[in-house]
């Protein structure tokens, strides 16, 4: 018998085949209550050594991450990008390129309106709608899961299968961008 650190009572311990050990604490929930191994990364922004509890974090701090976002495209690698890619939406291509979208939508609006004082228009091609193609609810549905509030949808999506149980397609046809693929052109996707 052995006591749980996390909450103390006393528990059989047993062998664990697959971690090769016996178990430590008492059930599931005082494993995952137990405090998590700090370990030292280095952040990829600065290049400190930082101590994390956390699996994920590739920064040492708040002003490193806005920092990355800053830097990880130069200005003219985002208009080269948008210029390459029309139609694919705006909010589609922050995703694509960042991985907190709403840190990095007001870097890319600021940039896009740079370039357009400079006769060019990157935020209009990334939305030029003559790229999108009309599918059927269906269709877009399949692609989407929910039908977008403009058009009668609720963001509901179980509404594919209740639309099939209608079984009417109906002959509304809805802009759909999801066929445009991302071009990265010459530049090379960034991990982080
Ligand atoms: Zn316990
Ligand atoms: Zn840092």
């Amino acid at each position: 018998m052995i006591n749980c650190p996390v909450c103390n009572k006393e528990f059989k311990s047993h062998y664990r085949q697959d971690r090769g050990k016996y178990q430590i604490h008492c059930s599931r929930k005082c494993n995952g209550n137990a405090p998590k191994k700090v370990v030292t990364k280095k952040c990829v922004q600065c290049g400190t050594d930082y101590q994390t509890r956390k699996k994920n974090t590739k920064f040492c701090s708040r002003q490193c991450t806005q920092e990355a976002i800053t830097v990880k495209y130069t200005d003219n690698e985002l208009v080269y990008l948008a210029m390459i890619n029309p139609g694919y939406g705006f909010r589609r291509f922050v995703t694509a390129l960042y991985a907190s979208r709403e840190r990095a939508i007001p870097k890319c609006i600021e940039v896009f309106n740079k370039a357009k004082e400079m006769g060019m228009d990157p935020y209009d091609c990334l939305q030029d709608p003559s790229y999108m193609r009309k599918v059927d609810v269906f269709e877009y549905l399949e692609n989407h899961l929910a039908l977008p509030h403009h058009s009668g949808g609720t963001g509901d999506r179980t509404s594919l299968k209740k639309l099939k149980e209608k079984g009417s397609r109906g002959n509304r046809r809805l802009k759909d961008d999801s066929h445009i693929e991302f071009n990265w052109g010459v530049i090379e996707p960034r991990e982080w």
